[in-house]
């Protein structure tokens, strides 16, 4: 039986109270959301904090708010709930089905939107108990100095295995970050960085209160698709998003791409925004030559690792499948708009 190490524990009130817990130990603090990932890592000696802080009391990071900009959603609100959000199922259908599609019901209940933004890389040679890394001399993302997957290299490239932040980027959602100096945004495709020891931009003294899905991202047809061993339980061996703007055109005309965003993810440490999309599919119909062009760019773009205990020759003769298919659904009569 694995057990939890031994820790201080923290659950302060308010977001300012977190700051101080956070910056009056430099460094030896662990948030804890939901404690879906953080309590099993805990376990494995992954993580082996001072200090743990929870956020379950902090009652601003539970707050939805919809206004001009946008609709804000706090850090603290559950992947049920947040697939269950009227205005999310609505305008970000794309989201709501990621958030429906982590692990299980339990989990689901428990994890949070912050959590799974903020979720720990994952790697076949980091997901084990400290006796296993041990046995194997450990590796540079913890305790260790060499890479099992890239030997010669010098970052590591565990597997972003977050759901829902694909469809954050794809929606071009911003994520809000409280720190010692305020509150600052940053899109959450540039929060991200492709170094999967620390994959985020997020400091030890701060942390995410909230996610904005811009107005301006209404309106748009959207899927996510995910492949996994089991329809339930496993993390993403390959995940795909797309946000596409295709204004509905009157009589038989089938709808023309004005814009498209397709994120790839859970290959390396950050999602991919694929590059050069636009210029394959603006102005062209919403159909099968085109998903296949914007498929083929996909599989030239991305490039799975040994780093998750799946065939990644395998992995990435799916990233054109699991792109078509995701534009297949984002287009299917009824889809969202
Ligand atoms: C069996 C199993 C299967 C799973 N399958 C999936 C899956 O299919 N897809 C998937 O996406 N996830 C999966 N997960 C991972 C996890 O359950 C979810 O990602 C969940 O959303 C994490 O949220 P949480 O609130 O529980 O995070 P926690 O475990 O509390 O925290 C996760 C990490 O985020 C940090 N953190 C949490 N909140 C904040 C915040 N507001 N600001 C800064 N840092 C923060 C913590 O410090 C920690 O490092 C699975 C977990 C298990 C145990
Ligand atoms: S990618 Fe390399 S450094 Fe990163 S967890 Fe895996 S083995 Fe360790």
């Amino acid at each position: 039986m694995l057990t939890l190490p031994v820790f201080e524990w923290a659950r302060p009130a308010s977001v300012d109270d977190v700051l101080r817990e956070l910056s009056s130990r430099p460094g030896e603090c662990l948030l804890v959301a939901g404690g879906t990932d953080a309590v099993p890592n805990l376990k494995h000696r992954l993580h082996e904090p001072k200090r743990v802080v929870s956020l379950g009391g902090v009652s601003e990071l539970k707050q939805v708010r919809e206004d001009a900009d946008g609709l804000h959603v706090g850090a603290l609100v559950t992947l049920t709930a947040l697939s269950r959000l009227p205005e999310i199922r609505r305008d970000f259908a794309a989201t709501a089905e990621a958030a429906s599609l982590v692990a299980s019901p339990q989990i689901r209940n428990m994890g949070t939107l912050g959590g799974n933004l903020c979720l720990d890389t994952r790697c076949t040679y980091y997901n084990q108990t400290y006796f296993w890394r041990e046995a194997l001399g450990f590796c540079l993302k913890k305790d260790g100095v060499l890479c099992h997957v890239v030997p010669q290299g010098k970052r590591c490239v565990a597997a972003h295995s977050s759901d829902v932040a694909p469809t954050l980027i794809a929606y071009g959602a911003e994520v809000e970050i409280a720190g010692p100096r305020g509150r600052r945004s940053v899109s959450v495709d540039a929060f991200f960085v492709g170094d999967g020891v620390h994959n985020n931009v997020l400091g030890p003294d701060e942390l995410v209160t909230r996610v904005t899905f811009p107005a301006a991202a209404r309106g748009q047809r959207g899927a996510y698709r995910k492949l996994r061993p089991r329809a339930a339980i496993d993390f993403p061996m390959l995940s795909v998003a797309v946000a596409a703007r295709a204004p509905a055109r009157g009589g038989s005309d089938a709808a023309r791409i004005d814009s498209l965003r397709v994120v790839v993810s859970a290959l390396g440490a950050k999602p991919r925004l694929l590059g050069g999309v636009d210029a394959l599919v603006a102005g062209r119909p919403a159909g099968e030559e085109t998903f296949a062009a914007v498929a083929a760019s996909a599989r030239k773009q991305c490039r799975p690792l040994t780093n998750v205990p799946y065939d990644d020759d395998w992995r990435h003769a799916m990233v054109p499948v699991m792109v078509t298919r995701a534009l297949r659904d984002a287009f299917a009569e009824g889809g969202e708009r």
